[in-house]
């Protein structure tokens, strides 16, 4: 059986950064502030909304929630999301995704303040992940992942890393990231030819597709590290992952678990994120630029 990789362990030593960097933040003058918007009342956005909140105020920073109507139009939601983008006590701004069908989220990626942009909406920061600027915001989840792998020690030089998946919120950025610490990546979706080969081959697999289960023990290398980011309901109606736990830990070296591996990282990456754009503020405002 491989070493589990338990998210708390990862997100308990971040913490006690995060607390130093508020601490010398409150010491400059400055309350680091992270602004959630969310639309509707959806159980997985309130249950992150919920974890986000309690980490920020564990680390010493504020968070506030606007609320807004589940049918909501297009106009009066853009209104209420540049008010929020404009607050100036506002150092991050979080919208928690997917909003209802009847809203456009194009708009409002172009709207939100790249320096706000603390889970990588705007395409400013998506840019700067793939040219590998570390001056921007890449999204949490994909970043809690390469924080994990860091504080399990699992290299990535060189390596072998097979993604499955290729959104924009988690295999693609997170792809660009490992190939920014010099693995070699397969970025896999529904298209490629011979998944499990593919994911047999790799040294370390991160499974972020969104289907329950769907990495049997047949697909997992020997010794493999596998990072599994997916959060799905099984048949029983319980949380699992993409992974079928159960028999690929057999395998794996290394093996985070669901629930409680990469999804209870993301918002200690969240909360430093806010630290930094709150930083960043600080600096813009005594040498007066900006907001
Ligand atoms: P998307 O649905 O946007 O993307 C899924 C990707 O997986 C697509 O690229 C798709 O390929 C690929 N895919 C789906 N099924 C297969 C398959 N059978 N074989 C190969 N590739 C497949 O999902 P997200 O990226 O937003 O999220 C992925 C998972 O991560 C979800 O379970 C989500 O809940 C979870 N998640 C977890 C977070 C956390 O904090 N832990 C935060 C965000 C997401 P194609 O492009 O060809 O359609």
């Amino acid at each position: 059986m491989g070493v589990l990789m338990k998210g708390i362990d990862v997100a308990n030593v971040m913490k006690e950064k995060l607390i130093c960097e508020a601490e010398m933040l409150k010491e400059d003058g400055i309350s680091p502030c992270l602004a959630i918007v969310r639309v509707g009342e959806r159980p997985d956005d309130l249950s992150y909304e919920r974890g986000a909140r309690k980490r920020m105020a564990m680390v010493g920073i504020d968070c506030k929630v606007t609320e807004l109507p589940g049918d909501i139009g297009q106009e009066e939601f853009e209104e209420m999301f540049q008010k929020v983008n404009d607050d100036p006590k506002v150092h991050g701004v979080l919208l928690l995704r997917p909003l209802p069908v009847q809203l456009d989220e194009e708009p409002v990626k172009r709207m939100i303040h790249p320096e706000k942009d603390v889970d990588c909406m705007s395409p400013v920061n998506a840019a700067k992940i793939f040219a590998g600027d570390k001056t921007g915001y890449g999204p949490c989840t994909a970043e809690a992942v390469m924080e994990m792998l860091k504080f399990y020690g699992v290299g990535l030089k060189g390596r072998n890393v097979t993604v499955v998946g290729r959104s924009m919120v988690v295999g693609k950025p997170l792809s660009m990231m490992l190939l920014n610490e010099h693995a070699t990546v397969t970025v896999c979706h529904t298209r490629t030819v011979n998944l499990p080969q593919v994911c047999r081959n790799a040294d370390i697999l991160i499974a972020a597709a969104g289907k329950a289960k769907m990495i049997t023990a047949d697909m997992v290398g020997d010794g493999a590290v596998v990072a599994d980011v997916g959060i799905n309901v099984d048949e029983d109606g319980n949380l699992c992952g993409d992974v079928d736990f159960a028999a690929a830990e057999e395998k794996a070296s290394y093996i985070s678990p669901v629930p409680r591996g990469v999804g209870s990282i993301t918002t200690s990456v969240l909360a430093g994120h806010v630290l930094r754009a709150a930083g960043a503020a600080g600096s813009r405002t005594k040498i007066g630029i900006g907001r």
